[in-house]
């Protein structure tokens, strides 16, 4: 067996991956977050300015507390910046994880050092061989080993395209730098958003880019969303209020209760393309009132995230073909399909595993195209790999280290 360094590598410093740390910091496992920002939880900053719908009490997990005793608690919700400052920065500061973070250093690829994607499908020699990555450090291409993996990268950084079934929109590529697809901080930008915003996309972070959009006075809203009907995702009896009240808003705004907001329900983008002036976009849709024309100031995207897949594209990672989440995982999420986020089941390791061993994708990522995810659900599983690791006690023995029959964490993976 090939000896080398036992070492867990967290990819990103997001929420998920900060826990994720502080579990290797309790097990006394030797670990290194590598993250592609200059700051932690760079994805949270990113939408800062919105207001989670969850409370603190679901936002920061046992293990955060532990190590951040007054972190705050309680029903009220914070905003993406409230969180990043109370809990996730003083918890990268704090001595347990602050040298063990690799800032501006994204995680460019993972394979198994010396095997391809088909080779030793699911053997010993696999298992026993190093993960290795390839690194964009500050300084130039570096490359480093790890006995486990946990990809926590998330997936705000990957937005989808906003054309008909997924792909873009005839024109969409070569406006690309024309759309705007994360959340925009609209409040009091009563200029920057001024004139006519085409907004397309109907979840959560759409329906807070509406309502924000619709009070500003100068901007005129045309809304596009995909499906005839939305729902908007209401819940029955919705115990998280910042949700409710974001549907009733959509709902409002779709029932044509706003002078300056159009809601085009059963349409979609047609194709995009400039106008004389340079300045605008012509945005064709179909809707079912036929063909229109909206000449834009602005384009917002807002049609969901999925990650980066290419990361892990060497390894014998088994996606579901619907979701891309990992195989395991999708089938117990699409099992309890139609569910609210806040009562998804727990997961254990086995729903975790997938067929390369030792290599976990944990939190956002991990749901694929499924918008389930909780930060809540991130931490619990950061519990199960604790907890299926737990029987190593010894961190020489992580990942290659342990032979498959005698480690009951590694169970019946094929
Ligand atoms: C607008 C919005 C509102 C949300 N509101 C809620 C809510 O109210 N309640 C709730 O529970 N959930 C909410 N979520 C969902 C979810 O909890 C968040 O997306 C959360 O940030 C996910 O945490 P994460 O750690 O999995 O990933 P992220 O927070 O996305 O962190 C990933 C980290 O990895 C880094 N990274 C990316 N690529 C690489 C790479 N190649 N190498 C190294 N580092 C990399 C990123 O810079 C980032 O720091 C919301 C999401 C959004 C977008």
């Amino acid at each position: 067996m090939q000896q080398h360094q036992p070492h867990v590598a967290i990819l990103g410093a997001g929420p998920v991956g900060l826990d994720a740390a502080l579990a290797c910091a309790d097990a006394g496992w030797p670990f290194t977050v590598y993250e592609a920002a200059d700051s932690a939880a760079a994805h949270v900053r990113d939408w800062g300015h919105v207001r989670l719908f969850t409370p603190w009490d679901l936002n920061v997990s046992r293990r955060m507390r532990a190590h951040l005793p007054h972190a705050p608690t309680g029903d009220a919700c914070p905003t993406g910046d409230g969180l990043v400052d109370e809990v996730l920065s003083p918890l990268a500061q704090l001595p347990a994880l602050k040298g063990r973070i690799r800032y501006r250093t994204p995680v460019a690829g993972v394979a198994r050092a010396g095997l391809l994607k088909h080779e030793q499908i699911g053997t010993d020699t696999r298992a026993a061989a190093p993960f290795r990555l390839l690194l964009d450090a500050p300084d130039g291409e570096e490359t480093a080993e790890a006995s486990l993996v946990l990809d926590c990268t998330g997936t705000y950084s990957h937005p989808n395209t906003l054309g008909l079934g997924g792909i873009p929109a005839p024109g969409e590529r070569a406006l690309h730098s024309r759309i705007t697809r994360t959340l925009p901080s609209v409040n009091g930008s009563f200029d920057r958003w001024a004139g006519t915003v085409l907004l397309v996309g109907a979840g959560k972070s759409a329906q807070t880019a509406a309502r924000d959009l619709a009070a500003l006075p100068g901007t005129r809203l045309e809304w596009v969303v995909r499906r005839p009907a939305p729902d908007w995702g209401a819940v029955p009896g919705d115990t998280l209020p910042g949700r409710q009240e974001l549907v009733s808003t959509a709902q409002a705004l779709a029932s044509g209760a706003h002078r300056r907001v159009s809601v085009h329900t059963g349409a979609h983008v047609h194709s995009l393309s400039t106008v004389a002036d340079g300045d605008r976009v012509l945005v064709r849709l179909a809707t079912a009132y036929g063909p229109r024309e909206v000449l834009a100031d602005h384009v917002v995207s807002l049609t969901g995230y999925t990650g980066d897949h290419t990361l892990y594209r060497q390894l014998q990672v088994h996606e579901c073909y619907a979701t891309g989440a990992p195989m395991n995982l999708s089938a117990a999420l699409l099992g309890a399909a139609g569910g609210d986020c806040l009562t998804q089941p727990a997961t254990g390791i086995a729903q975790l595993r997938s067929p390369e061993p030792d290599f976990f994708v944990l939190g956002a990522k991990s749901h694929g195209r499924l918008n389930t995810f909780l930060l809540r659900t991130g931490y619990r599983q950061v519990d199960e790999i604790a907890a299926g690791y737990a029987t190593v006690e010894d961190p020489r023995r992580l990942g290659g280290f342990v032979s498959r029959t005698e480690d009951p964490a590694r169970g019946s993976s094929p």
